[in-house]
């Protein structure tokens, strides 16, 4: 079996803790991973986050008005916006649920954009995205898992400095993910391994197209330079944010809706910034999983998107979500949501397993 199908399957993934992180190991083996889920939230960690994460942004916000008609105009917002959603679901649609995980199969034209919207949102080349987070579900809060929050233990002030690692300290990290070991499948793409040794140039073209487009709008240097701020600088430094929260807030604070052998959580008001991303418990338990929001009422742009790509004919082999796979996996009594394949009439009447709380929902 190769690394790429290892990576993928939830129920080999449990690789053991090493020995040579004596923090990790002592804290896996004092504490099995099942034990850390209904532990209370300390009020201090959940400042701690407040201050790192919700405060900056919400300054950011608290700038836009003051800057309002003078270094910010709609001209801004509208560019900004377009850029993030095609950066942002070029990792998610991309980068993410495409290409490390194989949710569903895509026609060239729709590979190609995928691997050019993904790089724009400048968290790395396709190849590193695609290795990093494949090593990141082979040992998933284990040893060995590049961004964990809780690498260096579980008392307040090694989750204080694991979240910040998880956040942004491991994209310092000197060692870089075996891209042979984890992605030979895009290794041996031409076309996909062009686009990632691209790299650079496609990072050009991130921070220039939104100035080149908002002075050709606005007909004014004024307009490019604050298209280059909004759309270009401040995009990517939101979106940069965005994902690193998956790695940090969504593997420590959240709800545990499925069961999992990670601390992966859900977290309900990331969804839409992360266009479904934040649903993190559900893509840990089901990892090929195409929806992550997959119960009813939460909302997952990116998979509603895949859903049209699906309709357009852009898309193909969509893996949806399994009721008959996920049931044994949910914790409470929450429903699926639409796109859920349901279980089969007649596996599910010979099953000896209790009724399942969960069915097919409307929306
Ligand atoms: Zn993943
Ligand atoms: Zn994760």
């Amino acid at each position: 079996m190769t690394a790429v199908s290892d990576v993928t399957n939830p129920s080999i993934t449990a690789t053991p803790a090493g020995a040579d992180d004596p923090a990790l190991t002592t804290s896996v083996r004092r504490a099995p991973l099942n034990d850390f889920r209904d532990e209370p939230k300390s009020t201090a960690a959940k400042v701690l986050i407040g201050v790192f994460v919700a405060v900056p942004m919400l300054a950011l916000a608290a700038a836009i008005p003051l800057a309002w008609g003078w270094g910010l105009g709609w001209h801004d917002v509208v560019i900004a916006l377009v850029f993030y959603y095609a950066s942002g679901l070029g990792i998610s649609m991309g980068f993410h649920r495409y290409f490390t995980h194989l949710s569903y199969k895509a026609k060239p034209g729709l590979r190609i954009a995928l691997a050019i919207a993904g790089s724009l949102a400048i968290e790395g080349p396709v190849l590193t995205w695609v290795a990093d987070h494949r090593r990141h579900h082979k040992y998933s809060d284990r040893e060995g898992d590049p961004h964990s929050p809780w690498r260096f233990g579980d008392d307040w002030r090694a989750l204080t400095k694991g979240l910040l690692w998880a956040h942004m300290g491991w994209l310092f990290d000197s060692n870089q993910t075996s891209r042979e070991k984890f992605c030979p499948d895009l290794l041996a793409d031409r076309k996909i391994a062009r686009i990632s040794a691209a790299f650079p140039a496609l990072v050009v073209v991130s921070l220039l197209a939104p100035a080149l487009i908002g002075g050709l709008w606005s007909w004014s240097w004024q307009g490019a330079v604050t298209a280059f701020f909004w759309a270009s600088l401040v995009r990517i430094a939101f979106l940069h944010h965005v994902t690193w929260s998956i790695n940090s807030i969504c593997h420590t604070f959240g709800k545990k809706e499925f069961e999992v052998r990670d601390k992966s959580r859900n977290v309900n008001w990331l969804a839409i910034l992360s266009f479904g991303e934040s649903w993190h418990n559900l893509h840990h338990a089901d990892p090929t999983c195409a929806r992550h929001g997959a119960l009813r009422g939460q909302i997952d742009i990116a998979a509603r998107l895949i859903w049209f790509a699906e309709k357009l004919g852009w898309a193909y082999d969509v893996r949806w979500p399994d009721e008959a796979r996920l049931a044994g996996k949910l914790t409470g009594k929450r429903r699926l949501g639409s796109m859920t394949m349901p279980r089969p009439v007649a596996a599910a009447s010979v099953s000896s397993e209790p009724i399942s709380p969960i069915s097919r929902g409307a929306a």
